[in-house]
């Protein structure tokens, strides 16, 4: 069984059923079948076959779940890739996935309008020039009749690339096992039913919402509401119109949301799961979420792209007391362990880093053996997150491996150094490095963005208060911005590379 299959069969047990809500359009379980057979079909015509790359460049609208499984139904590999990329990130990606096809959205085409690669191109909307084929079109033309391909779960399915806040993007390619097993993790943690109305506002080009959501709610049989971007008024009125049951989003869509005075008019009730996950929310985050969303079913969920992103959950219940950690336990069909330099389990407050096992797991990175190498350990995965565990096995993520700072011969973590910066009240973003220096081999370096013209004596006597002094920077650099990646994360390693200019 692969995931198009579900669709198939969703379409045969639930025909009349909403699938996919999106764009002032609605299309039912068999509506959505049909459309993906003869987009298929479209695509076989064209040349594209089993284990081509197809890179699907589209905000969350309904011709990408057409497209998604299209591909999918094919034996074809899919590549979403994130909305907000330049040209040249994406000419990256289709050279390094060795696509076939570019399928693109017409909301997105200004951005790639001067490309030109040997690909079969094709976009939704008008056609463009000569070599850019009509989505529509071809969907129209393309014929209904089911497409029998048989793949396995062991048959290779997606690639997502991830988003580079540690590196060039590499791309993280799944087995249909993988995708399949996440999906079914958030159906039976999340309480996913036929029922469920799972609303997608988050980039599809990521694993949270792809395989959490996406595939959680077709293998439900749930229905889908997509919109193409985030904004709060656009969340509240989702969950108003539509009733939804479900949400996933990044701390930062609960917290623009919170602060939104149009809350406080919204009828949330239909809402049974605010998910979120990416990043913490601080226990005070917590609570004024909590209390403008009228909610005690916050839940947290902590992942990474090449685990599928399966790893822990924080319950709603738990948040009481330990928000800002990441949950005691792993998520169905998960196992963590936490283990020092020594590979041995970590003591209560002893640092050490996060290992995932799972067949939630990616298969590799895409043509990076050495990568992939590295990125395990046997069949545990290296997720480069640092965490402690508490006296009540609770974990908290302390930092990013790649992020620690080590200064003469010293662990220091940035994260606790920038969150004492971001309570110093004009600063709104921080970012701490370590840059090379000759005697102690790293230094500490802070980046901040701030409303005013900071009073560094203040800041510094804030820092001492709080931190140790070998943790207080050293250098300070205050900018208009900080570098970030399509998905908002800052990017450290442009910052590190400034050194101590
Ligand atoms: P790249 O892999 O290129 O660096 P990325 O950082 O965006 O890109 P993702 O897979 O999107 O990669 O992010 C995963 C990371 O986000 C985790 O390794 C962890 O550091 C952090 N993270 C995810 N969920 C949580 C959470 N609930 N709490 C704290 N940190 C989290």
């Amino acid at each position: 069984m692969n995931s198009s299959e579900l669709l198939a069969r969703n379409a045969r047990k639930y025909p009349e059923a909403e699938a996919v809500i999106g764009m002032g359009k609605r299309y039912s379980y068999r509506a959505m079948d049909c459309l993906v057979n003869q987009f298929g079909n479209a695509l076989l015509k064209k040349g594209i076959s089993r284990g081509d790359k197809v890179v699907l460049f589209m905000p969350n609208v309904p011709e990408f779940v057409i497209a998604y499984f299209a591909v999918q139904r094919i034996g074809a590999i899919i590549v979403p890739i994130n909305a907000k990329l330049t040209q040249p990130e994406v000419e990256y990606i289709l050279d390094h996935s060795d696509a076939k096809a570019l399928i693109v959205h017409h909301l997105l085409f200004e951005s790639i309008k001067g490309l030109e690669v040997p690909l079969l191109l094709i976009k939704t909307g008008e056609p463009y020039g000569s070599v850019w084929e009509a989505f529509d079109h071809l969907l129209k033309k393309g014929n209904d009749a089911p497409i029998s391909c048989t793949l396995t779960e062991e048959d290779e399915s997606t690639i997502l690339y991830t988003s580079g806040t540690t590196g060039r993007s590499k791309g993280v390619l799944f087995r249909y096992r993988s995708i399949l097993t996440v999906a079914q993790m958030i159906c039976v943690e999340m309480e996913m039913k036929p029922e469920s109305r799972l609303l997608l506002m988050m980039p599809l080009s990521h694993s949270a919402p792809l395989h959490l959501f996406l595939m959680a709610g077709i293998v439900t049989g749930s229905t889908l509401v997509l919109t193409p971007t985030f904004t709060p008024e656009l969340l509240l009125n989702s969950v108003e119109q539509e009733k939804t049951t479900h949400f996933f989003g990044a701390p930062v869509a609960y917290l623009l949301t919170a602060n939104d005075p149009q809350i406080k008019q919204t009828d949330l009730s239909s809402m049974k799961w605010w998910v979120y996950g990416g990043a913490p929310l601080s226990p005070g985050e917590v609570k004024f979420v909590q209390e403008y969303f009228q909610t005690d079913n916050l839940v947290c969920v902590y992942g990474l792209t090449e685990a599928g992103p399966s790893g822990t959950l924080l319950l709603g219940k738990e948040h009481e007391g330990k928000a800002g950690s990441i949950g005691r336990r792993a998520a169905l069909h998960t196992e963590i362990k936490i283990v020092n330099d020594r590979g041995e389990a970590v003591q209560p407050g002893e640092v050490g880093e996060i290992l995932l096992r799972g067949e939630g797991n990616m298969a590799r990175y895409y043509k990076d053996e050495e990568a992939t190498k590295k990125a395990f350990s046997g069949d545990w995965l290296l997720t480069g997150d640092l965490a402690k565990v508490d006296g009540e096995g609770y974990i908290w993520v302390v930092d990013r491996k790649k992020d620690l700072i080590i200064s003469g011969g010293v662990n220091i973590y940035p994260k606790e150094i920038e969150e004492v910066l971001l309570s110093y009240p004009s600063i709104q973003e921080a970012a701490v490095v370590g840059v090379p220096h000759k005697e102690w081999g790293e230094t500490v370096k802070a980046y901040f963005l701030a409303k005013e013209k900071v009073n560094m004596e203040e800041l510094k006597a804030l820092l001492t208060e709080n931190l140790a002094s070998f943790k207080i920077p050293r250098l300070y650099e205050q900018v208009d911005m900080l570098p970030r990646n399509a998905s908002g994360k800052i990017l450290k390693q442009p910052l590190r590379d400034r050194g101590d200019k």
